[in-house]
């Protein structure tokens, strides 16, 4: 795991690889060879403030990565699964220590397909898919989320709809329908203080 000591550093660092909000996950380039974690520890987490100097934000970037580290295919590609997937679960076990989340609430949709996940924020995306994990490990179990998770990062098993149908025996569009309604207490049940401070 990589802490470079400023911005450019980073940018250096993470050599072409897409980075999260603040930290980024180099695969290896070849099989055999190692791959890293870069944390950006000069990332802004408010006027005068980086990273460095919150803890426990600090620790639940370092978790979101080595998810990601200790998941993934070794290559760049997640296989066959989409942002919401791979980042949600990120977030989901990064957050034990904190909850990283929006100032503004962000709307109670999910960002199915990765275009969906790069056209708004990118805080919301990752805390909207964080938010839709958090009610599958609640409502099906941790075991059932975490064996689609597996499921969906494996190209053999078809697309992620499928393997979500498979495993939690409800369609995608049924279960999100189920999460926007119980959204709006979800998010009045954070507290964005702890890390807004
Ligand atoms: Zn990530």
């Amino acid at each position: 795991m990589l802490l470079p000591r400023n911005g450019a550093e980073f940018k250096k660092w993470i050599v072409g690889s897409s980075k999260d909000v603040a930290g980024g996950y180099v695969p290896p380039g070849s099989p055999g060879t190692q791959g890293w974690i870069v944390i950006d520890t000069a990332s802004s987490i408010g006027p005068g403030r980086t990273l460095l100097d919150n803890r426990a934000w600090l620790e639940h970037d370092i978790r979101h990565e080595f998810f990601h580290a200790n998941t993934l295919p070794e290559s760049d590609s997640a296989g066959n699964a989409p942002l919401w997937v791979t980042e949600g679960y990120a977030e989901w076990a990064g957050s034990t220590a904190i909850v990283v989340f929006p100032q503004t609430a962000p709307p109670p949709t999910l960002p199915v397909t990765n275009s969906e996940f790069a056209k708004v924020r990118a805080t919301d995306a990752y805390a909207q898919s964080f938010m839709f994990v958090s009610y599958l490990v609640a409502r099906f179990g941790q075991a059932a989320a975490i064996r689609f998770y597996k499921r969906s990062l494996e190209p053999a098993y078809g697309s992620t709809a499928a393997s979500f149908a498979h495993v939690f025996k409800h369609d995608l569009a049924s279960v999100e329908k189920g999460w926007s309604r119980q959204y709006k207490k979800q998010v009045a049940a954070l507290d964005v203080d702890v890390y807004v401070k």
